[in-house]
């Protein structure tokens, strides 16, 4: 069952923070020996908590445990938790082909960071993002044993197969690296209780919600931000229009707000690795500033915690998802 969104509906904001080293592997290259990226977390991070603050928002930032193995990570995931962001689980080592670890694997991944994350601000995450999206369903059962609230893993986007593809063709090794069952791109596109045998298909009830990545209403394009950079701003504006009056989780990676000079030369391939840092700054605003508009903020545990709640729930008639009927 879907659910129609309560007025004014609700726009969470959220940040992938995969660093440099994950690109590489999205990539299939070696990082090197002694490589550290000293750039994601001491540049990237403090500049979206300055892009929120200017724009009035709190956001959700997924992190990987083994990056907190720094003090100076830690200082900063402290310093967003402090100024009241959320922090939630990107897995401990963010493993590509995540769904194809064994069950026992993908519990440790995410106890493992859950620990992790608890240690360094002192509060348990209770949301968690795949690598690479690539969510299935027994990864449910274990978010639900380890007490987590929501999963934001599906992204119901029309385009997961092509960019799955042109992601193996890019990758030095030809390595598949995520984006999910394909039938995840008819997934809901609003926040619903996942089936535990099927991520894609909504339930009447259960224990966790699935808040996907937004896709464009009908025709499901992509609507996140590494998208919107690339694709320029009037199919933003475009899709913004659609998607006006209804929930929106927006997302953004780490790299979105790092210079071409921050970035390593081999990760130029990588869609706005080359945007001048000034001009990606502008426009993340102005993705913000136009999504915020009739939109109520909220951080993604808190809209998990009112949909349990029922006061966003309202039974909707367009609710079938495509998902629902076929499969
Ligand atoms: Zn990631």
């Amino acid at each position: 069952m879907m659910y129609s969104p309560k007025h004014p509906p609700v726009l969470t904001v959220q940040v992938d923070v995969d660093t440099q080293r994950n690109l590489f592997s999205f990539y299939g290259f070696e990082e090197g020996p002694g490589y550290e990226d000293n750039v994601t977390y001491q540049h990237a991070l403090p500049r979206f908590a300055r892009l929120f603050a200017e724009v009035g928002i709190q956001a959700t930032f997924f992190v990987i445990g083994e990056d907190l193995a720094h003090e100076r990570n830690r200082r900063v995931i402290r310093d967003l938790h402090r100024d009241g962001h959320e922090i939630a689980n990107h897995t401990q080592t963010h493993p590509y082909q995540f769904c194809n670890l064994s069950l026992q694997d993908q519990r440790e991944e995410i106890r493992q960071a859950g620990q992790t994350i608890a240690e360094a601000i002192q509060v348990a995450p209770v949301g968690f993002r795949a690598p690479g999206y690539d969510v299935t369903s027994p990864t449910l059962t274990v978010l639900t044993e380890l007490g987590y609230q929501y999963d934001s893993s599906v992204m119901p986007s029309i385009l997961n197969p092509v960019l799955k593809l042109t992601q193996s063709f890019m990758n030095q090794k030809g390595v598949r690296s995520g984006y999910g069952d394909w039938r995840a791109s008819f997934a809901p596109t609003q926040p619903y209780h996942p089936d535990s045998r099927a991520v894609w298909r909504a339930m009447p009830s259960g224990p966790l919600w699935e808040i996907p990545v937004a896709s464009v209403p009908y025709c499901r394009l992509p609507f996140y931000a590494n998208f919107n950079l690339f694709s320029g701003t009037t199919l933003f504006r475009l899709s913004a229009g659609l998607a006006s009056g209804r929930d929106c989780n927006y997302v953004f990676h780490a790299i979105e707000l790092l210079g071409p000079e921050e970035i390593d030369p081999r990760l130029h391939r990588h869609p706005n690795a080359r945007l001048s840092l000034e001009d990606k700054f502008t426009r993340c605003r102005t993705f913000l500033r136009t999504l915020i508009d009739g939109r109520r903020p909220l951080l993604s545990r808190e809209f998990a915690r009112e949909l349990s709640a029922g006061e966003v729930a309202v039974p909707t008639p367009e609710s079938g998802p495509l998902a629902t009927r076929l499969w």
